[in-house]
């Protein structure tokens, strides 16, 4: 891995891609974390005496569009990066190739959004090659990305000798290989949200590598079901439930326990304020649906977390989106904190984990918490991202 610290930009105009798809909302940026992520990478190449000409998307733009022009971001840009930062017009044309001309070092370049341009997303090498032209050498900070083989974030690497791993890229990466490929044992990961299927090849792949696996949240009624339980109304998936016997039985034969919940909480409709009663998890009344971890769940899954010495976790135990039922992930989240404070190393990752922590405050008591959804799931899935690949080869 071949990381910005390795290298002295002084004079150098660095390309950078990073992540700036920020929500935005009345024209106002709502979460700047995506901005403030790559502020490390960008001091250091300034403090060389580099500069810095950005590329990123914003949302999903058919050709040009106003709403998702960088002008709604570039305020927010400046303040996060507390520096003067230029913004160009244009992703390959004039303005762009003007401005990047002119930079002198410390100075930052803002490109227009790279996917106003449909090329960008079908990783046109033409395209590539004209963004390449702007700047002598490449960095890549955008993790949250790194799973697309498009223009701005993969095949550009084509074009430079001098292509790098940005500060926050180099972390997600590290990260990902402190789980997967040396964690230190117990090992255990624990799987929640709303559908089995989108998680089989994780289970797969992860089955591989850790000691425990605990299975929460709505896909853990497909398991009950698979098991003989009765689930009553909850979430389930029926054509996935030969899929869980067999990653039962796969666990069995890789000496992994997998620990399913024991009991839940369950409502009679999917509402907050929805009367909710406790059930044994095989016997779930006929009327009700299982919406967050049991207090006997909590208990178990509780040990098993201080016990482990690595922790991968992603999806909540129960829709935590309601505060009424957000008890059982929010605990996790604490058991996970007691867990890292002991000495555990703990990431989390994949959209709706991630928001748990930040919405429960407990961000900063994980070890690392990552910043890319989909990326962060293929990489559990065992793939090796395009993007990542690009900048090895
Ligand atoms: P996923 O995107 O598959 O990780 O799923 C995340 C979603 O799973 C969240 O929006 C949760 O509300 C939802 N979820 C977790 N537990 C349950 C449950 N018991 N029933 C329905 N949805 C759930």
């Amino acid at each position: 891995m071949r990381t910005i610290d390795q290298f002295n930009f002084c004079n150098q105009k660095v390309i950078i891609r990073v992540d700036f798809n920020v929500p935005i909302d009345k024209n106002t940026v709502t979460d700047t974390s995506r901005i403030e992520a790559a502020k490390q990478t960008i001091d250091k190449i300034c403090s060389d005496g580099g500069s810095c000409i950005l590329v990123s998307h914003l949302g999903r733009p058919n050709g040009f569009q106003d709403e998702f022009s960088m002008r709604k971001i570039i305020d927010s840009v400046k303040k996060v990066l507390d520096k003067k930062v230029l913004l160009s017009n244009d992703v390959i044309g004039e303005d762009s190739t003007l401005k990047a001309s002119n930079l002198k070092p410390g100075e930052i370049l803002l490109l227009e959004n790279v996917r106003f341009h449909k090329e960008e997303t079908k990783g046109d090498l033409n395209f590539a090659k004209q963004l390449s032209q702007l700047g002598d050498c490449y960095v890549n900070d955008a993790f949250g990305t790194a799973h697309r083989a498009h223009a701005s974030t993969t095949i550009i690497s084509k074009f430079f000798t001098n292509k790098f791993f940005g500060k926050l890229l180099e972390k997600e990466v590290l990260a990902i290989k402190k789980v997967m490929s040396s964690g230190q044992k117990p090992i255990l990961a624990i799987l929640g949200g709303a559908k089995i299927s989108s998680k089989i090849p994780i289970l797969k792949n992860i089955i591989k590598i850790v000691d425990d696996i605990i299975i929460g949240g709505g896909m853990s009624f497909t398991f009950s079901k698979a098991l003989g339980g009765n689930i009553g109304k909850s979430i389930c998936e029926d054509s996935m439930i030969d899929i869980c016997r067999d990653i039962l039985k796969s666990a069995e034969k890789n000496n992994v326990k997998i620990h399913l919940p024991l009991d839940a909480i369950c409502s009679l409709d999917f509402d907050n304020n929805s009367s909710s009663e406790v059930f044994d998890i095989m016997n779930i009344g006929d009327d009700y649906q299982g919406m967050d971890a049991g207090p006997n769940t909590l208990k178990s899954f509780e040990k098993v977390i201080l016990k482990s010495k690595t922790i991968l976790w992603n999806g909540p135990v129960g829709v935590f989106e309601f505060p009424n039922f957000s008890n059982g992930t929010k605990a996790l989240g604490k058991y996970i904190s007691e867990s890292t404070d002991k000495g555990a190393f703990s990431l989390v990752g994949g959209g709706d984990s991630v928001a748990a922590v930040k919405a429960f405050g407990i961000q900063n008591n994980m070890s690392y918490v990552s910043t890319g959804g989909g990326a962060m799931l293929e990489s559990l899935e065992g793939k090796t991202l395009p993007g990542i690949n690009a900048l090895l080869s």
